[in-house]
């Protein structure tokens, strides 16, 4: 292995990263990961620290998961590659469809369309939507609505419905027809509304006030995530996301739920839409389906949609589109290995014990330090710290100290991860009581060095 010295500026010279800025990478170089077992990752420094990160909220059962990695390893012995486009296919594929089409039989989502990760997942989603309005005799149904703080990947569809503008405003023009509502965020929101139920509420008014406004008969479909993820974890009310399932069945919209996130036990539910008890038209997965050890993803859709696509006669519901990796062989066992190992170890339940423990751990840190505005979280293994300078303004933390809470935090044992004011944790779902206090007491020593 080279020196950390030398990788940092090789690093710097040679590549570009996912949202970074490309001329930092000296100034500010990476952590140069090294290895990783269990739910820590070592660094070439020489750390060892717990991935409160999860990797990218995707090794939902930690780094060490023989069962995936044999999958993998075996399936590329037997056929490393082979397409399913019209044509061919492989039993893997096969297998992991039936057993998703099982698995989410409770939601009626019976069919799968793999990809190669969350944003062509959404891509996926936005298409099929169109062309199902269109096989429907309703051409004229191709707006989208989402929310705003909604995190949709970085394709030019998946960009266009996000709302967050660091992710659109250096891109734009985006996909014209895209429209976005308020999120029900209590700490801010336009309504100044503080009571989850109430701004729920105000959000589905705001929803109804927008489809009058577009015209329920342009409006393809709305996409939500059941919990916001990258725009800072937040959770609705619950009577938020069954209040839009009814919103759009009324107005014949399709609720696509992007589900890369939630998927697969994150919220302490098998998934988002389980924990609302909503049955979305489509459902977007990608990420912890294969543990983050392959890019692949599937889309679900509902029998709802099923007989408008295989009973046309007019041809006009060939699918024009799909990934070089859709269905691939290596990716499906991965995916086989993933779900039997989710199962095996009940790992949802144990993401809401462990989450009741952090999130009890988190408010306990809120209340001896001011710099927390907001505490978010509380649904399995997903929270966030909110900091700002000033409680009573609000007003945001800056970056360098944001910064130094970070560092400290990792001289201290735990990965986090910072996305703007916020202080994001989405740990391995299988990580103990153990783990969970040596997060809290790396962030406790973080907090405490700048406060
Ligand atoms: N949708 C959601 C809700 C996500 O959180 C993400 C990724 N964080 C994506 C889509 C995009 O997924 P990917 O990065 O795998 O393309």
């Amino acid at each position: 292995m080279k020196d950390a010295n030398f990788l940092k500026e090789h690093n710097a010279r040679s590549l570009w990263h996912p949202m970074a800025h490309p001329g930092d990478s000296l100034a500010n170089p990476p952590t140069i990961v090294t290895g990783a077992a269990g739910v820590r990752i070592t660094d070439v420094d020489g750390h060892e620290v717990v991935d409160a990160v999860g990797g990218l909220w995707n090794v939902n059962l930690g780094f060490s998961c023989q069962p995936v990695k044999d999958a993998i390893a075996a399936q590329l012995e037997v056929l490393p590659y082979y397409s399913t486009f019209r044509g061919t296919s492989n039993d893997q594929v096969i297998q992991l469809a039936e057993e998703l089409r099982d698995f989410f039989a409770p939601d009626g989502l019976s069919r799968a369309f793999f990809t190669s990760g969350g944003s062509d997942s959404v891509e996926t989603a936005l298409r099929l939507v169109r062309q199902y309005h269109k096989l429907r005799g309703a051409p004229g149904r191709v707006k989208y609505l989402s929310l705003k703080k909604g995190y949709h990947g970085t394709h030019f569809g998946g960009a266009s419905v996000n709302g967050n503008a660091n992710f659109r405003t250096a891109y734009e023009p985006l996909l014209p027809g895209c429209h976005h509502i308020p999120a029900p965020y209590t700490y801010r929101n336009p309504f100044n509304e503080t009571d989850p139920e109430r701004l729920a509420q105000l959000c589905l008014a705001a929803l109804e006030d927008e489809i009058a406004f577009q015209g329920a008969s342009t409006i393809a479909a709305f996409i939500m995530e059941p919990i916001l993820g990258a725009g800072g974890v937040i959770p609705p009310h619950e009577s938020f996301m069954p209040g839009v399932a009814e919103i759009c069945a009324r107005h014949g919209i399709l609720l696509i739920a992007d589900e890369v996130i939630t998927a697969f036990g994150r919220t302490g539910s098998w998934t988002g839409s389980r924990h609302w008890d909503v049955q979305p038209d489509m459902m977007c997965t990608a990420k912890a389906i294969t543990n983050g050890y392959f890019p692949f993803g599937a889309v679900m859709i509902s029998e709802r949609l099923v007989d408008t696509f295989e009973k046309d006669t007019t041809g006009q519901a060939a699918i024009g589109h799909g990934y070089t990796y859709s269905g691939h062989p290596v990716g499906a066992a991965a995916a086989l290995a993933c779900l039997a190992e989710t199962r095996r170890l009940d790992v949802p339940t144990n993401a809401a014990a462990r989450g009741t423990q952090l999130h009890a751990g988190l408010e306990a840190l809120q209340a001896r330090y001011d710099l927390i505005g907001d505490l978010r979280g509380g649904h399995g293994l997903m929270s966030a710290l909110e900091l700002v300078s000033d409680r009573n303004t609000k007003a945001p933390i800056d970056k360098q100290t944001i910064k130094t809470i970070q560092e400290v935090t990792y001289q201290a044992g735990t990965m986090v991860r910072v996305s703007g004011p916020n202080i994001i944790l989405s740990p391995p779902l299988v990580l103990t009581a153990a783990d969970v206090d040596q997060i809290l007491s790396s962030l406790d020593a973080g907090l405490a060095a700048v406060s």
